[in-house]
């Protein structure tokens, strides 16, 4: 029988798994039984449905067998099972994408518990074996294959007897050598600390034959008992999945090695959301809002939802229903007697309990976030960090009909201090006399800072919201206001802020401004006198609805479409370079243009625009300089 080669990437990671010099080889035993767990998963949903399975939820089990003289590990499942198709997609490929994130973390790490995120679970039994049969009959199927492999050099399938569908998994323990130990893997009490260890949970009995010394029983009342060997069947997992336990009886470890075992996450979650609800609806819940963004996240790789369970049995892996776009970050399990168990997704969709639980764990996690920020301003800023652009496309999506709930959620960075704050936090610091809530846009809060058109705001003594993220605008003109005050971008002409008049300056400005108007052309829609800059000739701002950070993003997104914000230069007619052109004008009208046009190019700089001719610009300076 020919062997097949393992593709070239699974051919390199079992090189890594089979020299392994990692501590935690013992995982190889929970990624085994998670595997058969859900084999098992996968014929119990089929079971529902199709009576042929023959098999109802009680009967499904797996079998953990160990036999020191043979040095065999034996793993035995009645789940779906694998044909030859599977065997070879399954057992001789790794998911390249997987394979490859996964020889990435292991260079940064030698924390072997990764291998599971990854889907490449199974090869960790070449960590502690030398020789791995796979014996395995599909549902549905008649003829049974056996899957070898002795590690790197490829494996065989060939046809085998079988007569229960399922997957026998047979583990040909290493020897032991000087530095390595591994017949701790064929003893059944470390077998059974494993389980309970890591795979406690699995809804499956997990059952092992334990050898006992028991006392005899015909010499059970006397005085001296004699005792002999018997061997018992006995379950090693309790089964209660972890939702159904009690808060105070689970601890926050046990509740991230769920969240990182079965959401293939990394991260401590930021926060970990347990519910039980009896009512319309009864249910559990078991939430966790993670605190880092997963790599797929602002991807289409990336699936929404929560996993379904009907009284422990996994009906929909991802029941996206269950969540609303802007909290698509949170992952968990939804558990609930009231669902039947082979609903289809057709019918789910409209389903009015499914609703109602969608609603209700809406309103949980909108105030577990809520109690965060105020409990736990460090962990909620780090998680506004990861997840903030998403409670802000929840605002800007569907017309701004959520942002009633999502608004005391978001942050803002400000000129106070530089830090975040939320909007109430603003609110509070706002002088009675303050008509709006001012913001600006840029890149970054110390480019924002710098700008002209904020001296006249920041030196009344009055805070700026700073939106550095392009979505930061969208979300405050859907918002239009906060308790009642309006936003205000500082670029606007009508600040609420009263100028001291300035006599001097309304004297020759209209001739002027006509004059920078005609020099500039078509560049500028409009030449003003600035009521806001103070201390800096010229800023630049946007007319109409169209802010100079939206001309950047459609740029970005939609170059062809040519969205441009309309620019109007203000002038500071105070200022002593301003002057200058004033009194050039009629005198020197070349080199007022060159002031013009200088105070344009200028004006596109601070605002962060590109300016049409660099080299011209330099010129231009340099003429006069
Ligand atoms: P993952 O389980 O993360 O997909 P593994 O390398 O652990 O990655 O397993 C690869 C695939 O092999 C599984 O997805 C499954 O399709 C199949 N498989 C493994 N063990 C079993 C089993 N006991 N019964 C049925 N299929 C299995």
């Amino acid at each position: 029988m020919a062997k097949k080669q393992f593709k070239s990437e699974s051919k390199r990671l079992l090189d890594l798994m089979i020299n392994s010099i990692y501590t935690h080889k013992e995982i190889f035993l929970r990624e085994l039984i998670s595997n058969a767990s859900d084999a098992i998963d996968k014929l119990c949903f089929i079971s529902l449905t199709d009576d042929k399975v023959g098999l109802s939820r009680e009967d499904f089990k797996i079998e953990i067998t160990a036999d020191k003289d043979a040095r065999e590990l034996i793993i035995e499942d009645n789940g779906l099972g694998m044909d030859k198709d599977d065997l070879d997609k399954n057992l001789g490929t790794i998911a390249s994408s997987g394979s490859y994130r996964f020889k990435q973390e292991m260079e940064k790490t030698d924390d072997v518990d990764i291998i599971g995120q990854f889907g490449v679970g199974f090869y960790s039994a070449f960590m502690v074996a030398d020789k791995v049969e796979v014996y395995t009959k599909k549902y549905g199927c008649d003829t049974a294959y056996v899957w070898t492999s002795e590690g790197a050099d490829g494996y065989t399938v060939k046809e085998t007897e079988k007569d229960s569908v399922g997957t026998v998994i047979k583990l040909h323990i290493k020897e032991d050598t000087e530095n390595e130990t591994y017949s701790e893997f064929l003893e059944q009490y470390r077998i059974s600390e494993l389980v309970k260890k890591y795979s406690d949970y699995i809804r499956y009995p997990i059952i092992m034959e334990m050898k006992k010394s028991k006392v005899k029983e015909e010499t059970k009342d006397s005085d001296k008992p004699e005792y002999e060997e018997v061997f018992e069947r006995e379950t090693l997992n309790s089964m209660v999945p972890i939702w159904q336990r009690q808060k105070k009886d689970v601890t926050d470890e046990e509740y991230e090695k769920f969240y990182h075992d079965k959401f293939m996450a990394f991260d401590k979650p930021a926060k970990i959301i347990t519910t039980s609800v009896e009512g319309v609806v009864t249910y559990k819940a078991l939430l966790f809002i993670p605190s880092k963004t997963p790599f797929d996240f602002y991807t289409k790789e990336y699936k929404k939802g929560l996993q379904l369970y009907s009284s422990g049995v996994l009906i929909m892996e991802n029941c996206e229903e269950l969540l609303p776009d802007y909290f698509r970050f949170v992952k968990g399990v939804v558990d609930s007697q009231d669902f039947s168990l082979n609903i289809s997704r057709e019918v789910l969709q409209h389903d009015h309990q499914l609703k109602t639980v969608a609603s209700t764990l809406e309103k949980k996690i909108k105030n577990e976030l809520t109690s965060l920020l105020k409990k736990d301003r460090e962990t909620y800023e780090g998680f506004f960090g990861e997840f903030g652009r998403q409670l802000k496309y929840g605002i800007v999506a569907d017309y701004g009909m959520h942002k009633d709930k999502l608004k005391d959620l978001l942050m803002f960075y400000s000129s106070k201090d530089e830090k975040l704050t939320t909007l109430a936090e603003y609110c509070d610091r706002m002088r009675e006399d303050q008509k709006y809530i001012y913001f600006a846009t840029g890149e970054s809060t110390q480019s924002i800072s710098k700008l002209p058109q904020a001296e006249p705001v920041l030196s009344e003594g009055y805070e700026i919201l700073y939106c550095t993220q392009d979505i930061d605008e969208f979300t405050l003109q859907t918002l239009q206001s906060y308790n009642d005050k309006q936003f205000r971008s500082i670029d606007s002409d009508d600040l609420g802020i009263e100028k001291k008049e300035d006599e001097s300056e309304a004297d020759n400005a209209d001739d002027t401004l006509k004059f920078v108007r005609d020099a500039l052309g078509d560049k500028v829609s409009e030449v003003i006198a600035s009521k806001k800059l103070v201390s800096h000739p010229v800023c630049m701002t946007a007319k109409g609805g169209i802010s100079f950070e939206m001309e950047k993003y459609f740029k970005a997104m939609q170059p062809e479409a040519g969205m441009k914000a309309e620019r109007c230069l203000e002038l500071n007619m105070n200022h002593p370079a301003v002057k200058t052109m004033t009194d050039l004008i009629g005198k020197d009208d070349e080199k007022a243009k060159t002031y013009a046009e200088i105070f344009y190019n200028q004006a596109l700089l601070i605002a962060g625009l590109p300016i049409d001719d660099p080299s011209g610009y330099a010129d231009l300076v340099s003429s006069i300089m």
